[in-house]
């Protein structure tokens, strides 16, 4: 509506200026060239003037036309401004709307982040991956990139949980209501649906862009490289949901560690000492030579070794110390 308005009074304005403009020019020129004949007192001096008036006219009708349809358009739109008033005050439908909207509440944030990093080496460049890199990002500032993974996502979800809201508003104006307000049903229901539209609540931030770049400077700042991506939501969600999964896999891998060591009981360790002979599997050194036993897993547990009997053994501290070495 607001831009029907606009390209109208623009429209007129153009006819107007157009059919002013050249006319005020040559009334001018007229103006000049009428000055000069009445010096000289040349027989064209009456046609000169009578093309002045002709276009004084010209300008006359443009302005009067022009202020017709401004004045009419105005009316219309003053009419149509005090129906559609009635039809907001009355209908609800537009009513029930107005409800849902004050419930909505999208979240904004920025709709672009950068990030820049510099490199040591240009094999380093060479060697980097970008998704990578922000994988690296995401992990260091996981709340950061979770706040903008979730304002993206409740917008999108909000919206359109709010649209399906929205169109189920159904209008309940009858014949006989519409009557009273001065409307037929059809004229009453094309204002209540052109309300209705406009007061739908617009899209909200749909999408972020995360942009990644990452240089290499030569010492001598001679030679300038650089690899750079931008992310759209998508594939910021993708990486995003990556990173999570991975730390909860190690989570999960350090938890197996713990409770697998936590097997290891006093009385396993000495059945382990008991069946080795309390003797190094080794060095066949036992405790009378001065050396300290240990119960040791042949696969250690964070290599997925079990703390079963068939996994352990006994070693002297030396020979543990020295299979750490190796590990
Ligand atoms: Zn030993």
């Amino acid at each position: 509506m607001k831009n029907k308005l606009i390209s109208f009074c623009v429209v007129v304005f153009i006819i107007f200026f157009v059919i002013s403009l050249p006319s005020g020019k040559d009334s001018d020129n007229n103006m000049e060239e009428y000055e000069d004949l009445t010096v000289t007192e040349s027989p064209s001096v009456a046609n000169n003037e009578q093309t002045k008036k002709g276009f004084g006219i010209g300008q006359i009708v443009a302005l009067s036309v022009s202020g017709v349809i401004l004045v009419t358009f105005c009316i219309i739109v003053i009419i149509n401004y005090k129906k559609c008033k009635l039809v907001l005050k009355n209908s609800e439908r537009i009513k029930k709307l107005l409800e849902l909207n004050q419930t909505i509440n999208f979240r904004r944030i920025q709709s672009r982040y950068n990030n820049q990093q510099e490199c040591n080496s240009k094999r380093q460049l060479d060697h980097l991956s970008l998704d990578d890199y922000l994988i690296g990002l995401i992990a260091s500032n996981e709340s950061f990139y979770r706040n903008i993974v979730e304002a993206i996502s409740y917008n999108r979800n909000t919206y359109y949980d709010y649209i399906r809201q929205a169109e189920s508003i159904k209008t309940t104006a009858t014949e006989e209501f519409c009557k009273e307000l001065g409307f037929s049903l059809k004229r009453f229901l094309k204002y209540e649906n052109r309300i209705f539209k406009w007061k739908k609540l617009r899209k909200p931030q749909f999408n972020v862009t995360v942009h990644c770049k990452v240089t290499y400077t030569s010492p001598q700042g001679r030679n300038h490289y650089w690899k750079e991506e931008s992310y759209n939501f998508d594939e910021l969600k993708r990486l995003y949901d990556h990173t999570v999964e991975l730390k909860i896999q190690r989570q999960t891998r350090q938890y197996q560690i713990k409770i697998e060591r936590a097997k290891m009981t006093d009385s396993l360790r000495y059945d382990i000492l008991k069946r080795d002979g309390f003797r190094c599997q080794i060095c066949g050194s036992c405790a009378s030579d001065g050396v300290k036993l240990h119960v040791d897993h042949i696969i250690p547990v964070a290599k997925g070794g079990q703390t079963v009997a068939s996994n352990l053994r006994t070693l002297c501290d030396r020979c543990n110390m020295g299979k750490s070495d190796k590990m």
